[in-house]
């Protein structure tokens, strides 16, 4: 399921067969969408088609080209809309220097008022910022605004993370389908995919092969899909994952927060199968959210091994099966042996990431264990040294554990045929030595990951 997050269905562009476009959306696996209103008329259009229907919910707000036309009574109007449970933000909202319909200061004085709503009613913003991005940016830093979307988005990477820090999420329009549009697509590669969500803006802005017509909420499978090919994602991937975005960012019930024990990417089944780790990385993504690529993966038990044969049902179709999730799989080592073996019997890959901690955990070599039943290994080794791997990774057993990390890897080789060692590309690590060591100290194959990459 996908939800187009921005369209404009309320508009007089629909009035002929509005119901239609609902419906065709629904065919074309788009769950729900958001009408956003974009003046007073448009907002209370939007909640009204939100009460109509079932897969529509509201916004409401005064785009910027409208706000020359805002008094107190449109303020105090879309006040009581915005309480109404359908309306999931406040937008469009934000400043537009391109066409500038309306001054400069009066845009940015209306976008501080609005921006205050937000706050006072507790829900989050849609952004519309054209030609805008540092004062967009600065404002929302002084308002202390910091949930919400850019949408449409038209900066650059280094404007997506700053907008990203606080917490915002980024939204894509058909624009990304233009054969033109390269900028777009390198931005599009460089944002986590689990900040990102999809929107028509329909009626304008048709995504290619529709481009001309007018657009609607049915046409945002075809963002979805450029957004899988840039990142070599599968549709479903990307399906899956912005619509767990909307979820949290807007609370749309479309996206359920199910347990995963196995979880698809891409090609490959992940299993998760403990939320124990040894360590308590810094930069782990899961003090923040145990959400890994739209799958959630908070354990309410550790799973025992008919429950995790269960979850994989039929492997066959995966290139390779991983021990992973958000914790780590060889405190478990009987568990992970018996699943490997089960899946080794059934001709499949099987992985292992881990943190190379397992011979302290265990106090006992436990690779010759893994012989046979594991093809590849990859170890999280993410720094130079003892001091800065103690600071980052923060294991119990203090500057020892990094030896212990190097040890294992360098044995591996011994008992699995393929082994890598990765760091976090965090700022301060020497991305460059840590790749030396691994490649000529422990002869094992090197990976550099970006923070905030999971999965
Ligand atoms: S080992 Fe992995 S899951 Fe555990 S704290 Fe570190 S990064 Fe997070
Ligand atoms: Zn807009
Ligand atoms: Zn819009």
């Amino acid at each position: 399921m996908l939800i187009d997050t921005h369209a404009h269905i309320e508009m007089k562009e629909f009035d002929s067969d509005r119901e239609d476009v609902i419906q065709r959306a629904k065919e074309a696996g788009v769950g729900y969408l958001i009408s956003v209103g974009a003046n007073l008329a448009g907002s209370i259009k939007a909640v009204e088609l939100a009460e109509k229907y079932e897969n529509v919910y509201a916004s409401v707000g005064i785009h910027p080209h409208d706000v020359k036309d805002m008094d107190e009574t449109t303020f105090q109007t879309l006040r009581e809309l915005a309480k109404t449970a359908k309306v999931v933000a406040i937008g469009e909202i934000g400043l537009d220097y391109f066409k500038e319909f309306s001054p400069k200061e009066m845009q940015i004085a209306r976008f501080r008022e609005l921006l205050s709503l937000a706050k006072e009613i507790e829900k989050p913003v849609i952004i519309h910022d054209r030609d805008a991005h540092d004062d967009t940016l600065r404002i929302l830093k002084e308002e202390g605004v910091r949930r919400g979307v850019v949408h449409c988005f038209s900066g650059d990477y280094n404007f997506a993370r700053e907008i990203m820090k606080p917490g915002f999420y980024i939204s894509f329009t058909g624009v990304i389908t233009f054969p033109k549009a390269d900028d777009a697509r390198e931005v599009v590669r460089n944002v986590p995919i689990e900040r990102i969500l999809v929107e028509t803006d329909s009626p304008y802005l048709a995504p290619v092969p529709y481009r001309g017509k007018r657009n609607e909420p049915a046409f945002v499978k075809e963002i979805a899909k450029t957004i899988a090919e840039v990142k070599g994602l599968s549709i479903d991937d990307v399906s899956r994952i912005t619509t767990l975005n909307v979820k949290e960012l807007f609370g749309i019930n479309g996206a359920e927060k199910e347990v995963k024990l196995a979880y698809p990417i891409r090609d490959s089944l992940y299993l998760n199968i403990t939320n124990r780790c040894t360590n308590q990385c810094a930069f782990c993504a899961k003090f923040r959210s145990y959400t890994v690529k739209g799958h959630y993966l908070e354990l309410s038990h550790e799973p025992d091994f008919n429950e995790v044969i269960t979850a994989i049902g039929d492997p066959s179709r995966y290139k390779e099966v991983v021990f992973c999730g958000y914790g780590e799989p060889l405190i478990r080592l009987d568990l992970v042996k018996e699943v490997a073996k089960w899946l080794k019997s059934k001709g499949l890959k099987v992985r292992i990431n881990t943190d190379g901690l397992a011979n302290l955990v265990h106090r006992r070599n436990i690779l010759p264990e893994l012989k046979g039943l594991v093809d590849s290994i990859s170890v999280s080794l993410n720094a130079e040294s003892a001091e800065r791997y103690v600071k980052i990774c923060r294991p119990p057993q203090g500057e020892a554990a990094y030896d212990a990390v190097k040890s294992f890897i360098k044995d591996a080789k011994n008992y699995i045929p393929d082994i890598q060692a990765s760091v976090v590309n965090l700022p301060g690590v020497p991305v460059e030595r840590c790749r030396e060591i691994t490649e000529k100290e422990l002869g094992a194959k090197f990976r550099a990951r970006e923070y905030d990459e999971v999965g």
